[in-house]
């Protein structure tokens, strides 16, 4: 019989309704008296390293909930995070830079409801998670949830109240889950070879700047001090606008010549990126040799980020300078985060997971 961890952390999984409004107040050991039916395929040992509403998860946690998998790797065959849905797609993301190359599945799963309520999604998201981590197919990481199993660096919460919450961005969801049957769409286990690599550091100093018409570029002179990079919400395939009385173009130039990293996205949730399209794109890009995320989600690109500036930081400074470092870190395909840089580039990309 298979043997799986249930990490318990909080979420509307685990609320009770309070006087101050719902909040985590199930323990994780009676989360699993609801779902008895996972004794016939898995056994569970459970640990419940915080009990939080997920607007208050960040990297701290991200890089607690590595650790314990680290910790406790050899031990089990599956790992199951119930967490909260409103920063799920950030934490499955961190996870996926944090913890790669997993032969094991690392699964995060949650709710719309409470999982004592008569009706909800609470019980057959767990028990999918449960019966996904024990499944001999399933690697790395994914979250499972509304019946489909999305890879970690893909998912994106669409929806604030329905049972499908989650989608998978621009690329395949992983596989299907219905009726205790699982369906996979990708199957790639053959292709990770070798021992987990887990990490142990991430670089918080990463803002996210969602551009609206009429913003100037003082934003980013006020916060210059502040951060070490800027992911750029972009509008459509990317761009800046011209105007402004500090125009961003000066402080593009500001950011990257203190070798700070400039990330352009975009605000648009599907098909990506192409800064070579408008000239408002091409000219800064080519000026200042700028990385963009492609197909990448938000929530992808500032996890990787935060992941590529800690490790960057932990390498001996060699031949090439901080920013080729990055950008080789940054290109790495990891847990099917960006196909199109890898597909459309003169660049190595890697695409062995
Ligand atoms: N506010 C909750 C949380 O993210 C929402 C949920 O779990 O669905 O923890």
């Amino acid at each position: 019989m298979k043997k799986v961890l249930l990490i318990a952390t909080g979420g509307t999984i685990a609320s009770g309704y309070t006087k101050e409004g719902l909040a985590p107040k199930i323990a994780a050991g009676d989360l699993l008296q609801y779902v008895e039916e996972y004794k016939s395929f898995c056994q569970v040992d459970i640990l419940q390293p915080f009990n939080l509403d997920s607007t208050n998860i960040y990297a701290r946690h991200w890089l607690q909930l590595a650790e314990l998998i680290e910790e406790k790797y050899a031990r089990y065959d599956g790992f199951v995070i119930c967490h909260g849905t409103d920063t799920m797609a950030f934490t499955a993301a961190a996870l996926s830079y944090l913890v790669q190359n997993s032969k094991k599945p690392v699964v995060i799963t949650g709710s719309q409801k409470p999982i004592n309520l008569p009706v909800t999604d609470a019980r057959t998201n767990l028990l999918d998670s449960l019966r996904f981590a024990s499944d001999a197919r399933a690697h790395g990481v994914n979250i499972v949830f509304g019946g489909n199993a999305i890879a970690g660096t893909r998912a994106k919460k669409e929806r604030s109240k329905s049972y499908n919450a989650f989608s998978s961005i621009n690329y395949p969801n992983v596989a299907a889950l219905c009726d205790g049957k699982i369906v996979f769409y990708i199957d790639d286990r053959d292709r990770v070879t070798g021992p987990a690599v887990f990490y142990h550091k991430l670089n918080e100093k990463v803002l996210l700047l969602k551009l609206m018409p009429g913003m100037d570029g003082s934003v980013l002179e006020r916060l210059f001090p502040f951060y070490d990079a800027v992911v750029i919400e972009a509008f459509g395939v990317g761009g800046l606008p011209e105007y402004g009385r500090v125009p961003f173009y000066t402080e593009i130039r500001r950011w990257t010549e203190a070798g700070k990293i400039v990330m352009m996205a975009t605000q648009v949730t599907h098909e990506g990126s192409d800064m070579e399209v408008y000239k408002v794109g091409r000219v800064i890009k080519e000026n200042f040799h700028l990385m963009e995320a492609y197909d990448m989600t938000l929530e992808a690109t500032v996890a990787k980020v935060m992941w590529a500036l800690g490790q960057e930081e932990q390498e001996n400074p060699g031949p090439c300078g901080r920013s080729e470092r990055f950008r080789r870190l940054f290109y790495k395909t990891v847990n099917h985060d960006m196909l199109l840089y890898a597909q459309g580039s003169e660049e190595d990309g890697d695409l062995r997971q």
